[in-house]
């Protein structure tokens, strides 16, 4: 593309209603943000699932860590390295029932950094269409073969298993909680097929830890199954802090930290954001109830209340909740009703989401009250009130 080409490539995705912009908030509560003009709104399209970015003993730990310094300094292999986040490194291991953990600077890093540090040409990797965008990054920069299976369907998984030739390594990898319509990938049977075709398994559990899994452990303890060879997530969702990690063997740790480029050539974390996330995973552990049983509560209000009330709401299990519009034009208009009335939720459209579906995703967390989740409810029911069959 040449840079001349721009303008008209700008003004062909304003065409499509696909611009993007920035808006800047204040976030004065997990809950409540604040805009320039100091409006507030609910907010219900943060991953903040357990309210962790506002925890008091979370803002403690990383205000006391922060008297360490605003930045790290340096990489971890050069003068970044921490007490909190190798002491972040530990915990995590324990919480995913590994031996071996690494931090990188975002869930974004670790996908790619893994994925990429991992395989290579001769390697066949096996994705789930509706894999985030890290991970088809990954993929991607990893020059092995990618496969891509439908979404959830194993029996094509098995067969794409059986036909395709490889020499080296076969990885399986999955979203443990997909990220748009919050099912959860079926884990048992990636476990059967990952054995019976020698592959490695890989789940990105994002969405999953703190939300599902005893004490929110994440996917492999919600299915009680551990055969997993690499344990991906980000500590920006339900720890409410900033980066990501894989855990997994320590000789695959310590390659790694060899190999990954992405951890190799970046500025570590600063202290205070280790703090912060061992504090929220401690902190999760230790108060289930004040938690993931919490925020699983709140789901189970909300999703009755708007099914009760004639709301398209899509069955599931976890937070993530997809309200089926339908029409484009017509989910835009909703979410800026919405916002309009003091309540921040995202419109989702093609190309995310396949033409005719097009809906609201709602996120529902552990710090939502009652009232406020009573409001959404209410302002839905209202401002949509044509398209819920009664
Ligand atoms: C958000 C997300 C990531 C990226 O994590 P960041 O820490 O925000 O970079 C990776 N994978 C999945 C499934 C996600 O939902």
């Amino acid at each position: 593309m040449k840079i001349e080409d721009i303008p008209q490539v700008l003004k062909e995705i304003e065409k499509a209603g696909l611009t993007r912009h920035v808006v800047d908030y204040r976030m004065k509560t997990a809950t409540l943000a604040m805009d320039r003009r100091g409006k507030e709104y609910i907010v219900f399209n943060s991953n903040d699932y357990l309210g962790m970015t506002h925890e008091k003993e979370v803002l403690e730990a990383a205000r006391r860590a922060i008297s360490f310094g605003t930045g790290s300094g340096g990489s971890r292999l050069v003068s970044g390295a921490t007490f909190e986040i190798s002491d972040l490194e530990k915990e995590l291991c324990k919480v995913k029932h590994k031996d071996g953990a690494l931090v990188f600077n975002t869930g974004y890093m670790a996908n790619v950094g893994v994925l990429y540090a991992l395989s290579g040409p001769g390697d066949v990797i096996f994705s789930d269409a509706l894999n985030h965008a890290s991970i088809i990054d990954g993929c991607r920069m990893a020059r092995a073969k990618v496969v891509v299976y439908p979404h959830g369907n194993m029996a094509r998984l098995e067969e794409l298993l059986a036909e395709t030739p490889c020499d080296g390594e076969r990885f399986i990898v999955t979203d443990g909680v997909f990220s748009m319509d919050g099912d959860i990938c079926p884990l048992p049977d990636l476990v059967r097929l990952k054995r019976k075709y020698h592959a490695r398994l890989l789940v990105d559990d994002a969405h999953a830890l703190g939300v599902i899994g005893k004490n929110g452990g994440g996917t492999s303890d919600y299915f009680q199954e551990y055969d997993v060879d690499l344990q991906i997530g980000t500590l920006s969702k339900a720890l409410g802090a900033e980066g990501g990690y894989v855990a997994a063997d320590p000789l695959i740790i310590d390659y790694l930290k060899n190999r990954s480029r992405p951890f190799i050539f970046s500025t570590a974390l600063p202290a205070s954001i280790g703090a912060a996330a061992l504090t929220a995973l401690k902190l999760l552990q230790a108060y289930p109830q004040r938690f993931t049983a919490k925020v699983n509560g709140n789901t189970t209000y909300l999703r009755n209340h708007l099914k009760e009330s004639g709301v398209s709401v899509k069955e599931g299990e976890t937070p993530i909740l997809p309200i089926m519009v339908g029409d484009e034009k017509e989910g835009v208009r909703l979410a800026e009703a919405c916002l309009k009335r003091g309540i921040l939720l995202s419109a989702i459209r093609p190309p995310a989401v396949p033409k005719g579906t097009s809906r609201l995703r709602l996120t529902v967390t552990a710090a939502h009250t009652k009232n406020e989740l009573d409001q959404v409810c209410q302002v839905l029911i209202e401002e949509g009130s044509h398209l819920w069959k009664q």
